[in-house]
């Protein structure tokens, strides 16, 4: 069985995020989308907050596994026994911050392979902080977000549309 983490902060999911989760889960047998809890980056939704908006994204997909983790994303596949991490690249911008931490992960652990997947060329400018960017200044992310996102924002911050 080939399991395969897709580790992100997810602050919120988008449809980039999910357009790679679908491919990827027609890929391996089992996804798990797992957000990092990352001391670093300061949050904008809560981490159980953003499960729970995965969780809703991603009913319709039987193969995939919503989780959180702490600490090293490698010490977290091995526990999971996954021998594949999933990154998404858009942009040359992504390329060079992705290439070391893959680079990173695989001297930690040579065994466990990252694997770069792209979206539909209509989600590639899709980020989170661009969307939190349009979303905190009354802009329509409905068409970039998964309808979960959009229906729990939409509530819980009362953004003039
Ligand atoms: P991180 O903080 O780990 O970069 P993100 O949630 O921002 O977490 O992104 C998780 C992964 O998904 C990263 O590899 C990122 O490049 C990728 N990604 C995000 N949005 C897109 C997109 N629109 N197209 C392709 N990859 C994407």
């Amino acid at each position: 069985m080939k399991i395969a983490i897709y580790p992100g902060s997810f602050d919120p999911i988008t449809k980039g995020h999910l357009d790679i989760l679908k491919t990827a889960a027609g890929i391996f047998d089992k996804v798990i989308i797992a957000v990092a809890k990352n001391s670093e980056k300061h949050g904008f939704l809560p981490i159980e907050t953003r499960v729970e908006l995965i969780k809703k994204s991603v009913e319709e997909l039987d193969n995939v596994e919503v989780d959180s983790f702490d600490g090293l994303t490698i010490n977290y596949a091995n526990k999971k026994g996954a021998t594949v991490l999933i990154r998404g690249l858009r942009a040359v911008s992504d390329f060079e911050y992705e290439m070391q931490l893959s680079q990173a992960n695989s001297a930690l652990d040579p065994d466990v392979k990252t694997v770069f997947l792209t979206t539909k060329p209509k989600y590639n400018f899709i980020s989170s902080s661009t969307i939190r960017e349009i979303f905190i200044n009354a802009g329509d992310i409905s068409k970039f977000v998964p309808e979960p996102v959009f229906e729990y924002l939409s509530k819980e911050y009362k953004v003039q549309q």
